[in-house]
């Protein structure tokens, strides 16, 4: 009989457990398929991963790939970032199932929690969570929303923030801001992308009473804060090569859902077309190119969708001003409703006329 063969008899009458476990009295973290045999899942951290050290050669390649999954696990749980991460990306090499690799890079972006490293991590939980599901699922959801720095809505169990902590403790949520004319709070504030000062060539914005969504046509990847931070730069400089006072939108919303700070709302927008579609008119933005546009290049042939952050960000922050400032759900357009453009490409612009027809 083969050592796993028969390990996994035990295993049936229940004489070890998954190595994978942990074996503190918080709930467990989600069990990875552990290969057997395991070593006992009560044995201290340190002793499970030596045992596993001299286990690893010796096992499939498919098992091994497995065991360093518990591995990666078990360094997690000792707060070595570093070492977790070799081990989660060892397993990745090897034939992984989906729900298999998508464990290994939630693992990965804990790894990248423990060290603060937020923007590190995002495009690995972005990537994870599609294929988890049940507990791992509920994690990695509850960390995107923590490292977007989003408010957590809804409940969570209170056995998930505890196991969650550790990969929680280091981070600097993104800048949460008030903005102080308005009372208007935001995820980035607009000094976060240090904008070069409004031009006088422009009027201030008596109480808005309408709001128009935009796409910013230009494809954009990934959350990571500093690729969406210079995306609004660009977008201020086309908007100030145009000779406008400065970015023509007052709110832009990036990949990873964050709501940032664009035109003061005190100042009308530039965004809908002649003054008078801009009077009293929210701009929002979100970042991304929905719209195929075969003539700019191969780059900008297939459209992208809005992220589900995106939208659901736009929600969030539609409903507040419209509560803030008596805004009719009637009185929010696709900006292709105003004047003859594109914009915000056919997904953004089906999903303003679901968000009006249900408000
Ligand atoms: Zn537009």
């Amino acid at each position: 009989m083969v050592p796993s063969a028969q390990l996994r008899i035990f295993l049936l009458f229940g004489l070890l457990v998954p190595a994978c476990a942990t074996p503190v009295a918080l709930a467990p973290i989600p069990a990875l398929d552990a290969p057997s045999p395991s070593p006992p899942g009560d044995w201290p951290a340190q002793e499970r991963l030596a045992w596993w050290e001299k286990m690893v050669d010796r096992l499939s390649p498919a098992d091994a790939a497995e065991a360093r999954l518990c591995m990666g696990s078990i360094n997690l749980e000792l707060k070595n970032g570093r070492l977790a991460r070799n081990y989660f990306r060892m397993a990745l090499e090897n034939d992984l199932s989906i729900k298999e690799a998508s464990q290994a890079r939630l693992g990965i972006a804990k790894a990248w929690l423990l060290e603060g490293q937020v923007e590190l991590a995002l495009p690995y939980l972005e990537d994870a969570i599609p294929h988890l599901a049940g507990p791992p699922l509920e994690e990695g959801r509850y960390l995107v929303a923590w490292a977007s720095g989003k408010e957590i809505t809804g409940p969570v169990e209170s056995s998930i923030v505890a196991r969650l902590s550790p990969f929680m403790s280091g981070l600097r949520p993104v800048s949460a801001f008030h903005s102080p004319t308005l009372g208007m709070k935001v995820d980035v504030a607009r000094a976060s992308w240090t904008p070069l000062n409004m031009r006088g060539n422009h009027e201030t914005m008596a109480r808005p009473f309408r709001i128009t969504i935009h796409h910013s046509a230009e494809p954009l990847h990934g959350t990571r804060m500093s690729d969406s931070l210079r995306k609004v730069r660009n977008i201020q400089k086309a908007h100030r090569d145009k000779g406008w006072a400065g970015i023509g939108y007052h709110f832009l919303i990036d990949r990873g859902g964050r709501v940032i700070e664009g035109r003061p709302l005190a100042i009308q927008g530039a965004h809908a077309g002649d003054s008078e579609m801009n009077r009293g008119n929210i701009g929002i933005c979100l970042l991304g190119n929905f719209q195929t546009q075969p003539d700019r290049g191969s780059a900008y042939i297939q459209p992208q969708s809005p992220s589900s952050f995106q939208l659901a960000a736009l929600k969030g922050l539609l409903d507040r001003l419209r509560k803030q400032f008596s805004i009719q759900g009637k009185s929010v357009f696709a900006h292709l409703e105003l004047k003859g453009t594109l914009c915000p490409g056919p997904e953004l612009d089906a999903w303003v006329r679901f968000y009006r027809s249900r408000s």
